[in-house]
């Protein structure tokens, strides 16, 4: 359960134009942080960043204490799961689009990660055959199911830092409440960062940071940030 340090982050996509102003905040091991603010501040740069698709212009990022410049992305994908907002499924069986992004993943596999999905609760019902080419396949599942499959997919590989990048954002309110509380649990034990723009959507953090313009307008509790309006 690592620690996340973002300390004074510079960067910009382009050489005249800033993204993040000297963008300073840290999540510490095991909890659930929230990242809010408007479109374009610079929420999902924070996540690329993460990964390495790019490196910071100055400042540092730190993974449990270590300043991720020295780690390769293969490797920050191991301790990373990210869940994306409009998750990409093939059109295979549940299973293998759950076991997919394993090396491992013949049918035993396969088999052994649509039941871990099914005992965390993101899968209510294995389909019959779901191991095999006659099973459900994913292109056939509504928004919710393939965003419970594209969480499965990233938990299957327990990553102790969970990355929820607008996770539940496409979604109905109901069908996000449903996932919201299956999410929850599952990250009981990891570090995670949600990034999201409805407020309903984070309820369960621990801590709120609200961005602006590329940098850190306030955080704090969700009591602490409801006195200061
Ligand atoms: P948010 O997630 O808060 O909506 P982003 O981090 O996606 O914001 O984007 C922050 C700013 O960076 C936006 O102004 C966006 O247009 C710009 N941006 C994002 N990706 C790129 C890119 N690949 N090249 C140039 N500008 C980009
Ligand atoms: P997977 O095996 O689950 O596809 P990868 O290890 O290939 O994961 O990639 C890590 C994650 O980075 C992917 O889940 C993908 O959705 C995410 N990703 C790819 N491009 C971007 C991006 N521009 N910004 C944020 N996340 C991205």
């Amino acid at each position: 359960r690592p620690s996340i340090v973002f300390d004074n982050v510079v960067f910009g996509y382009e050489k005249d134009r800033g993204i993040l102003h000297g963008l300073s905040f840290e999540v510490p091991a095991g909890r659930n942080y929230a990242i809010v603010g408007p479109s374009g501040a610079g929420k999902s740069t924070i996540a690329r960043l993460l990964f390495r698709f790019y490196d910071p212009v100055s400042g540092r990022i730190l993974i449990d204490g270590q300043d991720i410049r020295a780690v390769t992305q293969a490797s920050l994908r191991k301790v990373i799961g990210i869940v994306p907002q409009d998750s990409v499924l093939f059109n295979e069986t549940i299973g293998y689009n759950i076991a997919y992004g394993r090396d491992d993943a013949d049918a035993a596999t396969v088999e052994a990660a649509a039941r871990g999905a099914a005992l965390m609760g993101l899968i209510e019902r294995l389909p019959k055959g779901f191991a095999t080419e006659v099973g459900e396949r994913g292109l056939k599942l509504s928004g919710g199911e393939k965003q419970r499959v594209a969480i499965a997919r990233t938990l299957v590989k327990n990553p102790p830092i969970l990355l929820l990048d607008e996770a539940t954002s496409a979604l109905d309110t109901r069908t996000e409440q449903d996932i919201l509380a299956t999410l929850h649990r599952v990250a009981e034990n990891r570090t995670t960062i949600s990034i999201a723009h409805r407020l309903s959507t984070i309820a369960d953090a621990d801590r709120i940071l609200v961005m602006q313009d590329g940098r850190l307008a306030e955080q704090g509790s969700h009591a602490d940030l409801l006195r200061a309006d």
